[in-house]
């Protein structure tokens, strides 16, 4: 799976993402664009996790400058489909149960991390779900993800962790941000997923509907392409 990625600026309104654009528009291949955000309790590795994927190096610590930070990277998921992720993280606001409705809303994927180390990680993920369950809608693809199993202290196992996944209805992943160790495949999964459902929902390749905000910019630029052609020759 190919990936290419772009840092956000710092943005006027921080709220909101800048209009994208595709970094790959080849003819005739749709590129889907998805909201995704981070959420679980503070100091689990949610921005570690984020790093890691935007193919950044591990950093013991790190500092924000504004209340929400997004990234995008885009990644292909076969030879005609592409999908651009804006990945919103927290900026430190999960301490204190402040994520707002505007964080959640619209977002077609949802990364729950849990830190295999701490308990109270694992055990608050129940009031994570529910705060998912008032904030989105409920065919919002999750997938959990179990981080740190590098460190030799953990107290959660791989089949509690399952376990929970499962009689909750998310994917499951564990994960080593430090160790580099899946730190992809949550953010692929969740795109794969997401596509699954939205085929499933709307039926063959018929995927888009104004609800679920989903842009096929390939054949919009196509389409303009098109326009242009007409334009210049008549
Ligand atoms: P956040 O508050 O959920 O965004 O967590 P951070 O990404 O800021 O990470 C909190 C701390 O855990 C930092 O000191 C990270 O270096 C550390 N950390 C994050 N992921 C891992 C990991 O996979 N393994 C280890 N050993 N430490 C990690
Ligand atoms: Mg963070």
């Amino acid at each position: 799976m190919s990936t290419s990625n772009t840092q956000s600026e710092p943005q006027k309104d921080s709220t909101k993402p800048s209009s994208t654009k595709p970094h790959e528009v080849a003819l005739n291949k749709t590129i889907y664009q998805f909201k995704i955000i981070l959420i679980g309790q503070s100091g689990v590795g949610k921005t570690s996790l984020v790093n890691r994927f935007m193919g950044y190096e591990f950093q013991e610590n790190y500092t924000c400058t504004i209340n929400a930070d997004f990234k995008m990277k885009s990644l292909s998921i076969d030879p005609s489909t592409g999908a651009e992720l804006t990945i919103w993280d927290t900026c430190g606001q999960e301490r204190f149960r402040s994520l707002t409705r505007q964080y959640y809303k619209d977002a077609h994927g949802i990364i729950l991390v849990y830190d295999v180390t701490d308990e109270k990680s694992f055990k608050e993920l129940d009031s994570w779900l529910d705060e998912i369950r008032i904030n989105n809608k409920n065919d919002v693809s999750i997938v959990l993800v179990g981080n740190k199993i590098d460190l030799e202290n953990r107290v959660i196992t791989k089949e509690q962790g399952k376990q929970f996944a499962d009689k909750n209805g998310v994917m499951y992943i564990e994960a080593s941000s430090k160790d580099g160790i899946n730190v992809e495949s949550p953010f692929e999964d969740l795109a794969n997923d997401i596509i699954k459902k939205l085929r499933e929902k709307n039926g063959g390749d018929n995927m888009e509907t104004e609800e679920d905000k989903i842009k096929k910019i390939g054949e919009r630029n196509e389409i303009e392409r098109q326009r242009e052609k007409e334009v210049r020759c008549c």
